[in-house]
């Protein structure tokens, strides 16, 4: 529709006005010009307000959709993340063993945002990379001298497909080791892949990392797809129980899976950490299956920030 097309109807003339908002035909009365008509000029501000005010809106509804990733790119960028720390414990006498590095982001408008929010945010704007990244360096960073200290002490890094799968990954964080006299061993990463696809650039992107002399452990081991056969092609150093596992023990432990997926552990020779461990009747149950079993939950300690890690 052009503006200012003129069209014949039922013996009347309707002129077409368009505005950002739209097109709309107006009748055209003679002899009065069109153009000095009041409801001409009231239509065309009308016309022209409601366009303003949905540019307005579309406008502010993309900003909103983009917002949060521009936001954990620039605090990414200015260094703008946090890292704590939960310990991982020897269930049988509760000797902190390792920890796992988690991330933390507060937004401009200082609200707390959950990592399970805001890594998908960054794996979908193709930045995850970097914020892996940001997390190895600031952990050693965090940890070094008490890595240095603590021989033994493990402390593993959640890590996305798209690092696995990174021929540069390994050979990044092997410089980073070195420029501070770490051993790989104290650095470990979990991984989390809930789809089936590139099984075999997995497990080649694991050995890389366990070549490099890291502990690789499959996370939230019994959701979805992760499975025996999972385990058995993808050839790790342990695996961490989903924590729906351990809540879901409660005060009779006649009707769960927990002792089948201990054995199993057993018989594959990888170590097995309980997650979200909470209270002191799960904690007991699960040591007495296992004296080595490991544990993380809340019970044993929150997330900590690095400088109460270890004292
Ligand atoms: P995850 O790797 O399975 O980490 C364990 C999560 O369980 C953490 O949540 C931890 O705070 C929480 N948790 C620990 N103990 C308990 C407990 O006893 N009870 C309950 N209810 N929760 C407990 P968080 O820190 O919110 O992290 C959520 C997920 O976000 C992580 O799950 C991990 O998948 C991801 N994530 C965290 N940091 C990073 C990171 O640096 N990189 C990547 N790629 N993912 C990360
Ligand atoms: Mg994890
Ligand atoms: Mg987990």
């Amino acid at each position: 529709m052009t503006n200012g097309a003129v069209v014949e109807q039922a013996g009347r003339r309707y002129e077409t006005v368009c505005t950002l908002s739209g097109c709309l035909f107006i009748t055209v009365r003679r002899p009065a010009p069109l153009y000095t008509s009041p409801l001409f000029l009231g239509l065309l501000a009308a016309g022209a307000l409601v366009g303003l005010g949905l540019g307005l809106i579309v406008d502010g509804a993309v900003a909103r959709l983009r917002a949060p990733g521009r936001q954990l790119r620039k605090a990414l960028t200015a260094g703008d993340l946090e890292v704590v720390y939960q310990p991982i414990v020897r269930i049988a006498d509760r000797q902190r063993v390792g920890a796992e590095a988690l991330l933390r982001w507060r937004d401009a408008q200082g609200r707390t945002i959950s990592p399970e929010v805001f890594v998908p945010i960054a794996e979908q704007d193709g930045f995850v990379s970097e914020l892996t990244r940001f997390v190895v360096r600031r952990v050693l960073d965090d940890l070094a001298t008490a890595l240095v200290e603590n021989i033994g002490f493990k402390v593993s890094v959640n890590i996305s497909a798209s690092d696995l799968l990174d021929t540069g990954f390994a050979r990044f964080v092997a410089r980073e080791l070195q420029r501070r006299g770490l051993n790989p061993a104290c650095l470990g990463f979990e991984i989390t892949e809930r789809s089936t696809a590139a099984r075999a650039a997995m497990a080649q992107g694991i050995q890389r990392l366990r070549q490099a002399g890291h502990g690789v452990f499959i996370d939230d081991f019994g959701v979805d797809y992760s499975s025996l056969s999972y385990l058995s092609q993808l050839q790790v150093d342990g695996i961490k129980l989903d924590r729906s596992f351990i809540t879901a023990l409660g005060d009779d432990h006649t009707a769960n899976i927990v002792p089948q997926i201990v054995q199993m552990g057993q018989v594959l020779g990888v170590a097995l950490v309980a997650e979200g461990v909470e209270t002191d009747g799960q904690a007991a149950y699960l040591a007495s299956l296992d004296p080595n079993l490991l544990g993380q939950g809340w019970l044993f300690s929150r997330p900590l920030p690095a400088d109460q890690l270890f004292s």
